[in-house]
């Protein structure tokens, strides 16, 4: 590997930064990923309290000399990229040189590490991003790096994080993630002293997934492989036992990514492919030239862009179909019993820890709102027959709407009424909780406000920063915390757990050019703001169509809905809640 060196500005200005460090998931992340671009062949993580007091990822991988060392705690120090061409060919998963730095900033910070161990090694002890010692040591090849506290020393943010099982399942996800992207390391993940997993280094993603799994999976796997040009993808589709949605991991050039609409190709197939999907596991590796796909879009890496959208996608689609139709075409496949749950053991394994199975199935992804709420997985449990019969009266209402029938394509939530169907526009809906929940604030309830560990430094030109004093105090009242960074730029410090950096980027745009264009009449600016800024934040925060949402985020959200004072028309004014009659159901289908 190349030696450690500070990145020149410009590039630094090209990279995709932020928040680095969200909960210790985001910390096992960016040290998994460290190893294995270390050419790690064996990575272990260790975790307690999910990684609330206690995390540590060791490897053997090519370790760093003691100056090394030192230097990878300085921001934007990397040995992976060296000028901007390298920025649209990345081959490592790091390149920023934020990690590091970003987590001893906010922990106590302990690196051993030796890349010769004929010549030592260096121990390296940082508390809150304060060297407290260098010392030599003898040590094996690789590295070990050792976080205590995380977030000790910014309350706000420690306060944020979820109780432990909910973070360790948060870690356990990004670890499986990585087990499954790189079959050829060995993964082992302990929690308070118990190995969840211990995989050695497998030969392929098969064998990989068994040990993952630990031979419990009993599903078909389906081999996924096509080849278009430089584009190939392969992967397995495990029949599931038919209950839920599948489960996806999605891997880009060996980085586990989130895809929106990948995952909807693939939902769109197994769909057509009709019952024997549900409950799947899909995991898709998708490998294409690095300067096809931009890696740098995302300040967790979480996300990438394709140059060829539409080509990847319909990849996709191809290689589960062809994957289905050959299994199709064997219809002496004996019938498969339900496959055990991803990662059940993981769960089984703490629910002796924590006493009791919190959850019944893994997350796809985190949704950024309901927190540790899952989403994409589960629909609503089917009623019970006789309910889905019908008869006189409705089932028993699970909210203040009625009962809950399920999510139709992932936008409007269903519900049996008491006179009849309810059909409730999902992001309306949430978009008039949040208004009101944030005009509350505006009107003097206390907003819970996180500090960026990387503040977000935003050019706007010198006519809207000068505008900066005029909206300050408004953004402060709803947890935004913006201040004026030279003379045409605006960095915002602190964020309401609700709204994303990028997001409030957008929103504080916004503000300084209405506050600008509203210069005239100074008495209404506030009011008027008040009401915009209040819309502006809740349309970007609310759950959009096509975000699925598991049971209880449906019911939390209706819940909330009927508790605001007005629940069926969003700010502005669209309807939120529609009802279809019995009788008229009735009378269209000719029973009247
Ligand atoms: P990045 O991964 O973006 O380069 P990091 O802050 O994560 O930035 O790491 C900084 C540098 O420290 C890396 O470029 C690498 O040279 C070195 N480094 C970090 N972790 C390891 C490790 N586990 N083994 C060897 N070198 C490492
Ligand atoms: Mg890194």
């Amino acid at each position: 590997m190349d030696r450690i060196h500070i990145l020149p500005d410009d590039l630094i200005n090209r990279i995709a930064a932020g928040e680095v460090v969200e909960r210790p998931a985001s910390v096992v992340k960016e040290l998994v990923e460290n190893s294995l671009d270390a050419i790690a062949t064996r990575i272990e993580v260790e975790l307690i309290a999910g990684g609330r007091s206690f995390i540590r990822v060791s490897d053997d991988g090519t370790g760093m000399s003691d100056d090394d060392a030192l230097l990878a705690l300085e921001r934007h120090a990397t040995s992976k990229l060296g000028t901007g061409d390298d920025l649209v060919r990345i081959m490592t998963l790091g390149f920023r040189g934020e990690a590091l730095p970003s987590i001893a900033a906010i922990s106590r910070f302990t690196l051993s590490t030796s890349s010769d161990p004929a010549e030592g090694g260096t121990r390296i002890s940082v508390e809150g991003g304060r060297i407290l010692g260098v010392e030599a040591l003898a040590r094996a090849r690789g590295t070990s790096i050792e976080i205590k506290d995380l977030f000790f020393n910014t309350p706000a943010r420690r306060k944020f994080l979820h109780a432990p099982e909910t973070e360790l399942r948060h870690a356990q996800d990004v670890v499986f993630a990585a087990a499954l992207a790189r079959p050829d390391v060995g993964f082992r993940l302990d929690h308070g002293g118990r190995t969840l997993f211990d995989a050695p280094p497998a030969p392929d993603l098969v064998i990989r997934l068994n040990d993952l799994l630990k031979n419990r999976r009993q599903g078909q796997i389906l081999n996924v492989e096509v080849s278009r040009g430089d584009l190939t993808i392969t992967g397995l589709l495990v029949e599931g036992g038919g209950k839920g949605r599948p489960q996806m991991t999605l891997i880009v050039n060996g980085r586990p990514v989130r895809d929106r609409v990948i995952v909807g190709a693939v939902l769109r197939v197994l769909r057509e492919a009709g019952s024997g999907f549900g409950g799947s596991r899909v995991i898709l590796d998708i490998r294409l030239p690095p300067e096809d796909v931009d890696v740098n879009v995302h300040p967790a890496k979480a996300e990438v862009r394709f140059a060829r959208a539409g080509a990847v996608f319909s990849a996709v689609e191809a290689a589960l179909r062809s994957a289905i139709d050959a299994s199709r075409s064997h219809p002496e496949t004996p019938r498969l019993e339900p496959i055990q749950p991803f990662g059940q053991q993981i769960r089984e394994a703490r629910s002796s820890v924590y006493g009791s199975d919190h959850r019944s199935s893994p997350a796809a992804f985190t949704h950024p709102l309901f927190g540790e709420s899952e989403i994409g997985i589960r629909d609503a449990e089917p009623a019970p027959i006789s309910s889905r019969l019908g008869g006189p009266k409705p089932g028993a209402a699970d909210t203040p709407f009625g009962r809950i029938i399920g999510q139709y394509r992932n936008t409007f939530i269903m519900l049996e009424g008491p006179e009849g169907l309810i059909i409730i526009d999902q992001h309306v809906a949430h978009e008039r909780v949040l208004y009101e929940k944030f005009l509350r604030r505006l009107r003097g309830e206390k907003a819970p406000s996180q500090s960026l560990a990387f503040p977000r430094v935003i050019n706007v030109g010198e006519a809207l920063a000068s505008a900066v004093a005029r909206v300050e105090k408004l953004l402060l009242k709803v947890g935004i915390e913006a201040e004026c960074f030279g003379s045409d730029t605006v960095r915002i410090t602190a964020l309401p757990p609700e709204i994303e950096p990028e997001e409030a980027t957008r929103i504080l745009t916004e503000m300084l050019e209405r506050a600008t264009a509203l210069d005239q009449v100074p008495e209404r600016v506030a009011e008027q703001l008040e009401d915009e800024l209040a819309s502006a934040m809740s349309c970007k925060a609310a759950v959009k169509a096509n975000d699925p949402l598991s049971i209880e985020e449906q019911r939390a959200l209706l819940n909330d809905l009927a508790a605001a004072d007005n629940s069926y028309r969003c700010p502005h004014g669209r309807p939120i809640v529609l009802e279809l009659s019995h009788i008229e159901m009735e009378r269209r289908l000719g029973r009247r």
